[in-house]
């Protein structure tokens, strides 16, 4: 099963089957302790399992170690590197490993001249945390890609709390936010009080709603009433005036788990710590409905949808669209997106050829935070609340379908432009 992904260097050297492997392992001083896997010593065993893992493949460890405690990678001026290129260079190493890409270097400069010197003694580039290796052109042109976008450490951080967020929910705790029509956040701590006034209108909301089943009419009936979304002062002080009702807020309302006593967490419910404003009956019954309608109206989209930035993507030489794939290797999936031009003609019909997807997606997703995380710029875009709760949790789909008009990435460069503004249409 050729496809384009070799993980190693076929024909090496002399006709000798064993890959020598050098661990390369470095740790500046001003890295905090609160990194997982700070300690050389950490990074080497990680590289030691993975070079035992490849044993069939002739992968052996060489004697040398190759430690830097106390360097930057921010160039390489690092004495136990210079000792791997020195024997790089005296073909004493076949394969040089790291624990992540930036133990190597953080620049993305000397990072390809680096890659350059191994590939011209024919040393092979593996990244033991980031599947994939320099053994092919397609793996260091995502090894680009994630350099160029340093700032994936502070992503990562960000990452980790929303995790703890994660664990928080999971256990029924109301984590922050914007609080809901009906509820106020108790001064004392964090967690939900009934509003018994305010409570009230809810309740008569999904009563309106059993009754009518149509969001539209519901929306003129409160504006009728003069009923608007929650009012609230936060914590700073700054008032929030609750604004009238619209179907998209609506929505949200009734087909929020938290009035029946619930908290939700990526697509699953969990018992919540609050009281249900909501009779779990009448709750289930209004969103039973809800769920149907939505099932209508995204199966045929999900297939497509499988991958996130399909039908976003092209390639920039070829201006032609990037189609998601995966190969299967070692029983992992390996998902990419391919250029359809090198897919139909052949890889040297086109620069890009294809990224590994879940590089890619990331950065599309780093970015894209970065640009929304201002709600102006959301409010320009007309992303809605919902959709920016539901990418701050960790499920971007809606949000980039939405707010993505395409993608096109120059596969020479490892750049990636996005387009932006399409507006809440679907
Ligand atoms: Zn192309």
């Amino acid at each position: 099963m050729h496809n384009g992904f070799d993980y190693k260097k076929e024909g090496r050297g002399t006709g000798s089957p064993i890959v020598r492997c050098a661990i390369y392992t470095r740790k500046s001083t001003e890295e905090g302790l609160d990194q997982e896997f700070n300690s050389l010593h950490a990074q080497r065993e990680s590289a030691e399992a993975y070079i035992s893992s490849q044993k069939e493949s002739g992968w052996k460890l060489v004697l040398d170690r190759y430690d830097d405690g106390g360097f930057s990678g921010g160039n390489l001026e690092r004495p136990a590197l210079r000792r791997l290129l020195d024997d790089v260079e005296a073909r004493r190493v076949d394969c040089v490993v790291v624990y992540k890409v930036d133990r190597l270097s953080r620049s993305l400069l000397d990072f390809a001249r680096l890659m350059d010197r191994f590939d011209r003694r024919s040393v092979s580039f593996v990244s033991v945390t980031q599947q994939f290796n320099t053994t092919s052109s397609l793996g260091r042109l995502t090894l680009n890609i994630l350099l160029s976008f340093a700032q994936f450490e502070r992503e990562i951080i960000g990452e980790r709390t929303r995790d703890k967020m994660g664990a928080a929910r999971r256990k029924g705790k109301w984590v922050g936010g914007t609080p809901v029509l009906g509820y106020d956040v108790d001064p004392a701590g964090g967690r939900l009080v009934v509003n018994e006034q305010e409570a009230q209108r809810v309740r008569e909301i999904f009563r309106l709603f059993k009754r009518h089943r149509s969001l539209l009419k519901l929306v003129n009936q409160l504006e009728a009433r003069r009923w608007t979304n929650k009012s609230w002062k936060s914590r700073s002080g700054v008032e929030h005036v609750g604004r009238p009702f619209t179907k998209p807020t609506l929505r949200s309302l009734l087909t929020n788990p938290i009035y029946g006593g619930k908290v939700e967490y990526r697509d699953t419910t969990y018992p919540g710590e609050h009281p249900a404003i909501i009779e779990p009956a009448l709750w289930e019954e209004v969103n039973a409905d809800f769920r149907a309608r939505q099932r209508n109206r995204s199966d045929a989209a999900r297939t497509k949808q499988h991958a996130l930035l399909a039908g976003l993507l092209f390639c920039h030489g070829c201006n032609r669209p990037m189609i998601a794939t995966y190969t299967a290797k070692r029983g992992r999936r390996f998902r990419y997106y391919v250029c359809q031009k090198a897919r139909q003609n052949g890889w040297d019909s086109c620069a890009t050829k294809a990224v590994a997807a879940a590089m890619l997606e990331e950065s599309v997703v780093f970015q894209l935070r970065k640009a929304l995380s201002s709600e102006e710029t959301r409010r320009e875009l007309q992303v809605a609340d919902s959709e920016w709760q539901r990418f701050e949790e960790g499920d971007p789909g809606a949000l980039v379908r939405s707010v993505v008009e395409h993608i096109v990435y120059d596969g020479s460069m490892g750049a990636v432009t996005l387009t932006l503004g399409k507006g809440g249409d679907s």
